[in-house]
């Protein structure tokens, strides 16, 4: 490829970029995705995840989704945070699994956070998107997240969505820059575009009780929780989530507990401190909560302790629904390429679609939980 072109576009020069290359921080896509580079870590300004993109003798260079910062304490976060403006935009955070939609040859293509190439989602985004926004304005890239139980990564049934359906939050130009919230809305309702929902507008000075009305209700529902954001989306969005999907998060992630990170599980812990602290609860509810923490915690360890002594190992079954049977062996080479220990189940026919189960194999937490119950010491 022609390298000098390349570098320029990112602001690089050759043999900086040569470098990158070579010590693969910048790593070539494969098979029919040989036209996309992604950033495995971050370089000066160009965050990870972020796609270079080969059009024929040009390059075309598609930004990252940069992380959200989370409010711990609402009030005093937002406060401190949105000093600057009047007011925020609240959109309910919906639990998936985030992907950027570009058209690249006619084809949508969605790169998941890390900037992979993702053949399932590409898939289904050919089918889920209109093409005509991209076609009228092939500057932008359309972020949102996949929801639905037909989810290899975040199989979720809280939603009212059969399947899998994409939720667009925001629409940046390939550089990064989000468009305004109700611009960004306005446009993708003229396309016809799914979104997320639009919550509530708060002056910032009432924002923290508006949103905790708002976390209450979606809390009963078993919903994520919001994102804040500045309406000119200038200052950077802020996310805060309710008790039930912390409790979720637990409750996944002591069934499989030497597979999570402790750093994921703890943090969860540490946000149900502060928010019984900061919402001044009751005796009753503190109660509550306790319960419900505690049970999201040992249950789950517990059930999996006791299928791993009855000789069982542990697993988790996902499941995709594909038009195309290539689909399938695209997506199986995908996850072993990622290094995850799966099994798929032999394609079945419903309606026009092939719905596929895919077991995922927890070896780690299987081994662990065998180890210690043949005597095995924690050290
Ligand atoms: P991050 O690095 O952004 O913190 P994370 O993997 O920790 O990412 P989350 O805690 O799920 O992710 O929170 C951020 C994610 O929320 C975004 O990456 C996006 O996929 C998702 N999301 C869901 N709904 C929205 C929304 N309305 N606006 C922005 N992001 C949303
Ligand atoms: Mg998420």
């Amino acid at each position: 490829m022609d390298i000098k072109e390349a570098a320029e576009l990112l602001g690089l020069s050759p043999s900086r970029f040569s470098e990158l290359l070579e010590k693969k921080v910048l790593l070539q896509d494969w098979g029919e995705y040989e036209d996309f580079f992604r950033f495995s870590s971050n370089v000066g300004k160009i965050d990870e995840g972020s796609v270079l993109v080969k059009k024929g003798d040009a390059f075309e260079f598609v930004q990252g989704f940069p992380k959200i910062k989370r409010a711990i304490m609402l009030a005093p976060a937002i406060k401190s945070h949105f000093a600057d403006i009047d007011a925020v935009a609240v959109e309910e955070k919906m639990n998936g699994y985030n992907v950027r939609v570009i058209e690249h040859k006619g084809e949508l293509i969605a790169f998941t956070r890390s900037g992979h190439v993702c053949p399932y989602s590409s898939e289904r985004a050919n089918h889920l998107l209109e093409h005509d926004l991209f076609k009228d304005h092939p500057e932008y890239v359309i972020y949102g997240e996949m929801v639905g139980p037909d989810n290899p990564y975040v199989p979720k049934h809280i939603y009212e969505v059969d399947s899998l359906e994409f939720f667009a939050f925001d629409i940046r130009s390939k550089e990064g820059i989000p468009l305004p919230v109700h611009e960004r809305r306005e446009l993708a309702a003229d396309y016809g575009l799914t979104q997320v929902e639009l919550l509530g507008e708060f002056e910032v000075s009432e924002a923290a009780e508006g949103i905790r009305d708002i976390i209450l209700e979606l809390g009963k529902k078993e919903r994520e929780g919001v994102i804040i954001k500045d309406p000119a989306m200038v200052l950077q969005p802020l996310k805060y989530t309710t008790s039930e999907t912390n409790c979720a998060d637990l409750r996944h992630g002591f069934r499989f507990y030497n597979e999570s990170g402790k750093d994921y599980l703890f943090a969860r812990v540490v946000r149900e401190g502060f928010q019984s602290v900061e919402w001044n609860e009751s005796e009753e509810d503190l109660e509550k909560r306790c319960l419900m923490l505690g049970k999201s915690i040992l249950m789950p360890m517990r059930e999996s302790i006791m299928h791993v002594q009855e000789g069982e190992r542990l697993w988790e079954d996902v499941q995709i629904r594909v038009r195309e049977v290539s689909t399938i062996d695209k997506f199986r080479m995908y996850l072993e390429r990622l290094g995850l220990d799966i099994i798929f189940g032999s394609p079945e026919l419903i309606g026009d679609e092939y719905v596929v189960k895919i077991r995922k194999m927890n070896k780690s937490t299987t081994d662990k939980t065998l180890g210690i119950i043949e005597g095995q010491l924690w050290s």
